[in-house]
């Protein structure tokens, strides 16, 4: 198949073109490089199946060829990045949505939405399934991605309803992994880095808040299942269901990388959510998967990649 991977050269992106390559697919990144890069896809760059294109998604995009599937990942993910402009987040996630869909309808393209745990904001259920319509402040600093991804989802209905579109949409709970940008401000690339380089890991708050961390592997085969499934339009939850404090996290972190690096604790932004965790009994039902690889070992993967990056 044609696929076309939006947000290609970015964190998840570019683990998903790898797999749709190994699986013998045609892909095409389209990438702004606003968080994603070069670096990110460059052993790719020569593949003969793979083509890079940079675009913003928020202006129109025509393709000769036909296209058989879309993924649509572009969209700053980390909220110190979505925040930098965050009428551009907004931007990217209702008109650059309206633009892929546009894409879809024209090619008869499959077209599956990277949603995320965000549209369920501050929880007030534990653990969140996809039933849960969430808690969100749609004023806050958080809102330009939140709402931008609730309003994504709501596009993807529309035209599904009233133009037949054939869409999926997953709802992403944290992931980590090889290849988070070294500055992206995410709680795992920052601690592991901090640690790295026996800087303070910085916990904002108490540490007592809540994530749930999925290895970029795991999530990828789920996308690549969940876009391959026939007929299933409503959306699932990816993640993996393990909850952790962010001090328990800091201290897997200080023990993988037997660092000497402090703790030191920092003011909790904003909406922070307390808790979050997903309920993938729909996705173990649709799908058949659940995550595979451990938090400990998805975690020593991610150290020796930033070990490697950071003597570089
Ligand atoms: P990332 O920031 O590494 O990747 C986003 C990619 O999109 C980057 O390559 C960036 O340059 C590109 N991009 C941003 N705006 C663009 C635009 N307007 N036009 C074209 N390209 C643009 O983040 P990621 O963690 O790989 O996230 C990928 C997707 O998955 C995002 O849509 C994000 O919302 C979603 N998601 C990620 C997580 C997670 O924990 N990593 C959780 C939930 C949802
Ligand atoms: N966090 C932290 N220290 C950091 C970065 C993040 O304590 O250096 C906290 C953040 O406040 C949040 C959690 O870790 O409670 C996860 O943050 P992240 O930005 O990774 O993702 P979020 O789930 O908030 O989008």
């Amino acid at each position: 198949m044609k696929i076309v991977v939006t947000g290609g050269a970015g964190f998840i992106g570019s683990h998903l073109c790898e797999y749709l390559l190994e699986k013998g697919h045609e892909v095409i990144c389209v990438d702004n490089y606003f968080t994603g890069s070069k670096e990110n896809i460059k052993h790719l760059l020569s593949h003969k199946s793979f083509k890079e294109k940079e675009h913003d998604i928020i202006n129109p995009l025509f393709f000769d060829e036909s296209i058989d599937q879309i993924y649509n990942l572009a969209c700053p993910a980390s909220p110190i990045h979505y925040q930098v402009n965050k009428i551009r987040t907004i931007k990217a996630c209702t008109v650059g949505m309206v633009n892929m869909l546009g894409i879809a309808k024209a090619k008869k393209a499959r077209i599956l939405q990277a949603s995320t745990s965000e549209v369920y904001g501050d929880p007030k259920i534990h653990p969140q399934h996809e039933g849960y319509w969430g808690h969100v402040n749609m004023n806050g600093p958080r809102s330009c991605y939140d709402e931008g991804k609730r309003v994504a989802e709501s596009l993807m209905m529309a035209y599904h309803w009233q133009n037949n579109i054939d869409t999926r949409i997953v709802r992403i709970f944290n992931t980590y992994g090889p290849r988070m940008a070294e500055n992206d401000g995410r709680v795992v690339s920052n601690f592991i880095i901090q640690a790295l380089k026996n800087e303070p890991l910085t916990i904002y708050g108490d540490g007592s808040q809540t994530r749930s961390f999925c290895y970029v592997s795991d999530l990828v085969e789920a996308m690549y299942r969940v876009m391959n499934l026939e007929k299933f339009y409503n959306p699932i939850n990816l993640g993996n269901p393990h909850e952790f404090t962010v001090l328990e996290l800091a201290n897997k972190v200080k023990q993988l990388t037997k660092s000497e690096s402090e703790i030191i604790f920092k003011p909790l932004p904003e909406d922070d959510p307390v808790k979050r965790k997903p309920d993938i009994s729909l996705a173990k039902k649709m799908i058949s998967w659940e995550p595979k690889i451990s938090v400990d070992e998805g975690l020593k993967t991610t150290v020796e990649y930033f070990r490697k990056l950071l003597k570089n």
